[in-house]
């Protein structure tokens, strides 16, 4: 190794060699897969490309190279536990990667590899070692072809090819689906990196128990697809997919033993010791707090700036519990007031040229950051005093594991994540049971409305639409590219009817009631996607004629009612719905044509959309960020990032802005250009979405036709001019996760609906008033005055009577160790009318006496609790008495050691919680 290479210049080298090999560079997708509801986070560099392996996707490439955002926080290869406590787990990484869809294979994957290593960044060529796979079970050929191209490597000795089995060298995407063997380089640091030395019976090897032989990089050769456990078929096309931990190798190349050793976390040990006033020499003996901060504010950053922000539950819990874990970690360096965000601002200055989205994002991640540290800050102690008087009562020996859903409440109450919980647990030689704590998150999340969010993959039907597909093009019914699809200018389309499906079937003849998806060589009818739902219509039998359309009885005429529309393989797009009447054959002549009324008020909906958005930044500011939307018919749904709720004006505004928007007569311009070009001008991407090379985007300009109001990328329906929207109305503004809010609108005719209702509501109001519209809010006023009044007089009866009563109360006194004690519960009592019988109490027993009262009213319970002087001196207060039972009823309160209230909403407990002080009492009284 001659030179030092920075982390950014080993990337940059990376991609740009493959490049010069005929790669396209692909930039990272985001840490939030798109489209794919089965993966928590993108955890591997194949994330993006696993369509395109399955067949449902095409690329204008066959060659890629790329460096992957990937995350791991969970798992058999990466538990959190580890990370920070050594030098090689991360919680956040980066996969580099070259691809070859069906395109070169073995030799040059191999070639290349070689070369990188060894002539580009200069790796010692009798250090490296290669494996390939050699079947442990008998059934799967050899890969002798990777052998002999590994040891044809010049300087490669034939001696350091080895052989290895399925668990290391078979690589297999799932169950079923494409696979095949793989190849791994592995490096030999020398005998200075055994961990195990001096070990009796200790041998240093690949794929051995020290740390002596690093694996590298890993190549992935896709031939087959396997259809069971022992059926495996050759595939028409093979793959290469090859992965390389970009931490690793930056370790490898600048000759340290550890990740973060590396200068990709240089500036943030710089900036946490500048915090600390560690010496560089304190920092390394006690290294784990500095590894798992720097880790996790690493992992933080990228979570954010891909909009996964701190919160309750799924991809937010994780990011809320990284953050947690390092500020727990830093307390242990005595960090006590908030100090990520400094350390995240020298991960953005790292990374920030690679990734820019960190740069553009930078205020979201620091205020993000900080405000989830003091959030933290403020139950963290009470949580964790909680958390040891649970341990406290386990056994290291006999039971060392606390309940799954003890630990729930725990962050259920006190926000103490459950990965810091077992932290701790683990500090003291005990463990808390993880599989209790999911089920108790699960149940919680259930009976929140939040759902299970994973499916499953739709593998076999991708396979049955790709051999349909085939067919129609083995025959000249379909071009190389399948369905034509033009959402924009064809809402009616005549043409053939190619296929019909039902039940999973191909048929040539369909009859009315049957469901069935229907293909034709091209479409108008938009498919679901950035949010806008699908279009509905009908493909009708031609010609149209009155003796076709007759209707059930007469007539060779057909029509079929289409609901939904899929696009469940490459290139095939199906029309579902349900045959009316008459029998559609294969061969028909046939026009499909959109629901018209229904598309005009999605392209309302959509197109106010894309207005409320730019109002939103105008109001709010650029930290408004779209986290979701849906486009419908009836309404539109928009989520964003806002930390707290919007103020009626704020809505207002919003409203008000979008409506002068659409007066504004502006025009809407849809245009094709390449996606990089796009971001440049800064067009707008929605989160989570997934982008072609070629992208469509949608500009709303002002009359004079340059001044640009709103930039968005956007593949949905659009109206001409945004006069047509009509009327905008907001229905709703509210929390659709942490950190997330939500806004529903309305428009058009929808609004129009809403208007209509509101007005008949209102004039029923007036009628029930015996008000005009105008006068209402008056009468109401006058009304909750009444009320208050009343109440008012109901209270001071309620606490008349109770004062007149409250004599025989007195005599159900109670001795506890001597001590003349009164626990009741009297209903509808308020603060005063307590503070009464307080008094009246003390007068009757001045000394030696103590009273609580609680009482209950609607959904609250007022608790009171006095006590004689006499008892103070001696230790019992009534503000200590009001604790303990407020705690009981799910709330707090204290006061004065003579008199003191408290309360709670727990009303059912209230007895209990009486019931408790006789012993509360015995025990302050010893
Ligand atoms: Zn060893
Ligand atoms: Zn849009």
């Amino acid at each position: 190794m001659t030179k030092k290479r920075s982390g950014n210049e080993i990337r940059q080298e990376y991609i740009d060699f493959f490049a010069e090999h005929g790669h396209t560079f692909v930039p990272s997708s985001s840490l939030v897969p798109g489209g794919d509801a089965t993966l928590l986070f993108t955890n591997a560099g194949m994330v993006q490309f696993k369509d395109v392996f399955v067949g449902t996707d095409k690329r204008p490439y066959t060659r890629a190279a790329n460096s992957q955002k990937c995350m791991r926080v969970a798992g058999k290869h990466n538990d959190l536990e580890d990370v920070g406590r050594d030098d090689t787990h991360h919680t956040f990484f980066e996969m580099l990667g070259n691809w070859s869809f069906g395109d070169y294979y073995k030799k040059e994957a191999i070639e290349w590899a070689w070369q990188l290593l060894t002539d580009v960044w200069g790796l010692p060529k009798d250090k490296l070692w290669a494996t390939v796979f050699k079947d442990d079970q008998g059934d799967v050929p050899t890969d002798e072809e990777a052998a002999n191209y590994w040891k044809a490597q010049p300087g490669m000795s034939p001696e350091r090819v080895l052989y290895f089995g399925r668990e290391d060298n078979f690589w297999e995407m799932a169950e079923t689906g494409p696979c095949g063997p793989c190849s791994e380089i592995h490096l030999d640091r020398g005998e200075k990196y055994c961990d195990m030395q001096g070990i009796e019976g200790h041998v240093c090897g690949v794929n051995g128990d020290c740390t002596r032989f690093l694996e590298l990089w890993n190549l992935v050769f896709i031939q087959y697809n396997r259809l069971g456990p022992n059926h495996l078929e050759p595939l028409p096309a093979t793959h290469v997919d090859t992965g390389m931990g970009f931490e690793r190798i930056v370790s490898v190349l600048q000759d340290v033993d550890s990740n973060y050793k590396t200068d990709l976390f240089e500036k943030a040990l710089v900036v946490l010791r500048g915090l600390t006033g560690h010496s560089e020499k304190e920092m390394l003996a006690d290294f784990t707090p500095y590894r798992v901060i720097c880790d996790h504010a690493r992992t933080s950053a990228f979570l954010i700036a891909d909009g996964v922000v701190p919160g309750n539950m799924g991809r937010n819990y994780v990011c809320r519990m990284i953050i947690r874990r390092a500020a727990r970690f830093g307390s242990m360096i005595n960090l006590t007031e908030p100090f990520m965000a400094k350390v995240a601002e020298a991960i953005i200055e790292t990374y920030g040229d690679f990734y820019p989205e960190l740069e553009k994002n930078k205020a979201a991640i620091l205020d993000n950051l900080t405000r989830e540290e003091i959030r933290f800050a403020r139950t963290v102690e009470t949580g964790t005093a909680h958390l040891q008087t649970l341990l406290d009562k386990l056994d290291p020996a006999k039971n060392p594991v606390l309940d799954g859903h003890k630990a729930f409440d725990l962050y259920a109450t006190y926000g103490l994540p459950f990965e810091i919980a077992r932290d701790i647990a683990k500090e003291q030689d005990l463990d808390v049971d993880e599989a209790g704590f999911r089920a108790a998150m699960d149940e919680h999340r259930i009976a929140s409305g939040g759902g299970k969010a994973m499916g499953p993959l739709g593998g076999e039907e991708a396979e049955f639409y790709a051999g349909v597909l085939k067919a129609l093009q083995t025959d000249k019914k379909l071009s190389s590219e399948g369905v034509e699809y033009d959402p924009y200018e064809s809402t009616s389309v005549q043409g053939e009817l190619l296929a019909l499906v039902s039940n999973g079937e191909a048929i040539t003849e369909a009859s009315a009631g049957d469901r069935v998806d229907v293909i034709i060589p091209k479409t108008g009818f938009y498919i679901e996607s950035g949010g806008q739902v699908s279009d509905t219509g009908y493909i009708r039998s031609l010609p149209l004629n009155s003796e076709n359309l007759g209707g059930a009885g007469g007539g060779s005429g057909w029509e079929i009612e289409i609901t939904d529309m899929r696009k469940p393989s490459a290139g095939v797009i199906v029309h579902v719905g349900e045959v009316i009447f008459g029998h559609p054959k294969i061969g028909d002549q046939a026009v499909a044509e959109v629901d018209m009324q229904r598309r005009h008020d999605i392209m309302r909906n959509h197109t106010a959309t894309h207005l409320m958005h730019a109002a939103l930044h105008e109001v709010l500011g650029e930290g408004a960020r779209q986290a979701g939307s849906l486009v419908a018919p009836d309404r539109l749904r928009f989520d964003f990032t806002h930390p707290e709720a919007m103020t009626p004006e704020q809505i207002e505004r919003v409203e008000k802005i979008v409506n002068d928007s659409v007066a504004a007569d502006m025009s809407v311009q849809p245009k094709f250009k390449p996606r990089e070009e796009a971001i440049k001008e800064g067009a707008m991407a929605l989160f989570g979405e997934k982008y072609g090379e070629t992208v469509r985007t949608l500009t709303i300009t002002t009359n004079d036709e340059h001044d640009r109001y709103s930039y968005e990328l956007c593949g949905g329906t659009h109206l001409e001019r945004t006069s047509d929207v009509g009327v905008f109305l907001i229905t709703s503004e509210g929390s659709a996760a942490a950190g997330i809010r939500r806004i529903e609108a309305v428009t058009g005719r929808g609004a129009y609906d809403l208007i209509a209702r509101r007005f008949k509501t209102l004039k029923q109001t007036a009628g029930a008033l015996k008000s005009s519209v105008d006068e209402v809010p008056q009468k109401i006023e006058s009304l909750q005055n009444e009320v208050a009044t009343l109440k008012k007089e109901l209270a001071s009866l309620r606490s008349g009577s109770a004062l007149s009563t409250f004599d025989q109360q007195l005599a159900n006194v109670q001795t506890v160790n001597g001590i003349t004690l009164l626990a009741v519960e009297i209903p509808g009592l308020d603060k005063d009318a307590l503070g009464k019988l307080a008094d009246t109490f003390r007068e009757k027993y001045a000394e030696n006496g103590v009273c609580v009262i609680a009482a209950p009213v609607e959904n609250n319970v007022v608790v009171m609790a006095t006590v004689t002087q006499d008892l103070i001196k001696k230790g019992i207060k009534a503000g200590d008495l009001v604790g303990h039972i407020s705690r009981q009823l799910g709330a707090g309160g204290g006061g004065a050691p003579h008199l003191a209230f408290g309360g709670g909403k727990d009303v059912a407990r209230v007895g209990e919680a009486l019931a408790s002080v006789p012993g509360w009492l015995e025990e302050k009284a010893k």
